[in-house]
């Protein structure tokens, strides 16, 4: 050991007394079986966790619960100039909304949580600090007192030289070799200073190495002398930070966005100076879009795009189920075959798998979304959507969970129609769409308006439905109930058969369909609904009355 070195890194951290060996025992190996997978989702609180950071934690969650290992949730937050206020509460109550529930973490009061911690960067600054100590101790890391000008110029030289690279290397690497006299001096002088890793690649050497969804990969290697650590904070970036975290918190697959695929020969070296086994790689592309105006396809935006943040899903009452299950389609490209062919199998029963990920990135498609919602939602017990709609609604449209909870018997026989049978009736993406689809079930959310047609004759219409009424009886089953409103439409000159009127439509003014429609406006206000014969059911003679009283009124 150089005695030089030694001097330098007591001269830069005279606080520094840990060493290395101590977080080592401090964080021993994780006793988990063979092949189990330690993830961690890792994000910056800099903003908002959208669709894409959350299939990237959907994944750490995943591939860790299927090989029974370990998924951590840490926070990056040591660029504090971008980490915005309530970042690390939105990402966490996102994440527990969605149901995406790491094993080790930091919980709502910003607490950490496992004996790996603390899982927050800023709070882990002792221990970056005594590695990069150790890394100037062994000559392999050393002080740069460049300032941004210095810098600046540096880059002007090596244009005006045209060389293939800018950066911080070689013979530019100015700070590289100063004695343990002129880092005193600067030191003394209180000039600011970063950390930079000695780079060990020459202009030209390339690396190579294996990725889960991508394979194997060469690229040019990193000549660059890459800061460690930043002046002022002294805080690491990225790069350094998440070697050391992925390190002692025994993290055996780093899932994350490929945005950092360029930067892993930079990351080898740094694992390669600390000593550290390299954990395996899996870099996922951005999850895309069709942008409505351009017709191509692009990375989705917070602000293009924000029905993609997980707190307008949230708002909007996308339920958990919904979510994870659009998630397994953005995931891998086989699962909407696997769930052709399974299509009641729990979708915990799919096998997620890095070579079915897909390289360009997935495709968001909020109608596909919403589709896929519905299918979850219509294969739900009434009680389980009565359930998760109270709840939602008791935060976000109170009035709504009011009316619900007041009866829930009645709620939950309204929820059932058109439920438990062969194909489930598919209407409800998210609960905010439930006010609209059901709220006629109430006279308070009955706005009487009406989805009008031209047929709408009002004398025939109040014969109709007063004959209907008169011989409507509550313990009819359904087929005596359909051949009464056939025997009043005909009265009317509306045809029993469908298929006699589509051959001679002008001889008849409609047929039983039409006359089941006019019930069904008059009732519901729309000309969908579910099954007719149960509403009238659940309506009872005296509100059915009323409601094609009034709707007769506004004709
Ligand atoms: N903090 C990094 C980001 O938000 C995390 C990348 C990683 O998962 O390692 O992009």
């Amino acid at each position: 050991m150089n005695n030089n070195y030694e001097k330098i890194a007591d001269l830069l951290f005279p606080n520094i007394d840990k060493t290395p060996e101590y977080y080592e025992k401090l964080y021993p190996a994780r006793h988990l079986q063979k092949g189990a997978e330690v993830t961690r989702f890792a994000p910056s609180p800099t903003g908002y966790v959208h669709m894409g950071s959350l299939l990237t934690a959907f994944y750490d969650y995943m591939f860790a619960k299927q090989s029974v290992g370990v998924f951590f949730l840490r926070i990056e937050d040591t660029d504090l100039e971008r980490t915005v206020e309530k970042g690390v509460e939105g990402i966490i109550s996102d994440l527990a909304q969605y149901e995406i529930n790491a094993d080790e973490g930091v919980d709502k009061d910003k607490n950490s949580v496992g004996m790996y911690g603390p899982y927050i960067q800023t709070q882990r600054k002792e221990i970056y600090l005594t590695y990069a100590k150790d890394l100037v101790r062994r000559g392999l890391a050393y002080p740069c007192f460049c300032t941004k000008e210095e810098i600046d110029e540096i880059r002007h030289e090596q244009e005006k030289n045209n060389e293939c690279q800018i950066g911080y290397y070689g013979k530019y690497a100015k700070c590289r070799d100063l004695s343990y006299e002129e880092i005193k001096k600067n030191i003394e002088a209180q000039k600011p200073f970063v950390i930079r890793l000695k780079s060990t690649a020459k202009v030209g050497d390339r690396v190579k190495f294996v990725d889960k969804v991508r394979g194997e990969i060469e690229m040019s290697d990193s000549i660059n002398d890459v800061v460690i650590l930043k002046s002022g904070t002294m805080l690491p970036p990225y790069n350094f930070a998440h070697a050391i975290d992925d390190h002692l918190m025994h993290t055996t697959t780093v899932i994350r966005s490929n945005e950092w695929l360029n930067s892993v020969p930079e990351h080898i070296q740094i694992f390669k100076a600390l000593g550290f086994e390299q954990p395996e790689y899996a870099h996922v592309a951005f999850v895309q879009r069709i942008d409505p105006e351009t017709g191509t396809k692009r990375k989705i935006s917070k602000r293009k795009d924000p029905e993609t943040a997980i707190s307008y899903m949230v708002e909007a009452g996308y339920p958990a189920k919904s979510v994870h299950e659009y998630l397994f389609t953005l995931a891998n490209t086989n699962f909407e075959d696997w769930r052709i062919q399974n299509p009641k199998a729990d979708m915990m029963d799919f096998r997620l798998t890095y070579d079915k990920i897909s390289l360009s990135g997935a495709l968001f498609d909020l109608d596909k979304f919403n589709d896929v919602s519905k299918r979850v939602i219509a294969n739900m017990t009434a009680e389980e959507v009565y359930d998760k709609l109270v709840s939602w609604a008791s935060v976000y449209d109170k009035k709504w969970a009011e009316l619900l909870s007041n009866d829930k018997d009645y709620a939950i026989k309204f929820l059932s129609i058109d439920r438990y049978i062969q194909n489930p009736r598919k209407d409800i993406a998210k609960w905010s769409d439930t006010k609209d689809l059901y709220g006629y079930f109430y006279d308070e959310l009955f706005d009487k308006k009406y989805e009008l047609d031209e047929t709408f004759e009002k004398d025939t219409l109040s014969k109709i439905f007063a004959d209907y009424i008169n011989s409507y009886d509550e313990n009819d089953d359904k087929n005596v109930w359909f051949d009464k409103i056939k025997q009043i439409g005909e009265r009317y000159g509306f045809v029993a058969q469908v298929k006699e009127y589509k051959k001679n439509p002008t001889a008849y003014k409609g047929h039983c369909g039409h006359v089941c429609n006019f019930i069904r406006v008059a009732l519901t206000g729309k000309r969908t609904s579910p099954d007719l014969y149960e509403i009238c059911k659940l309506f009872g003679k005296e509100k059915m009355a009323k409601r094609l009283n009034d709707f007769v009124e506004t004709l």
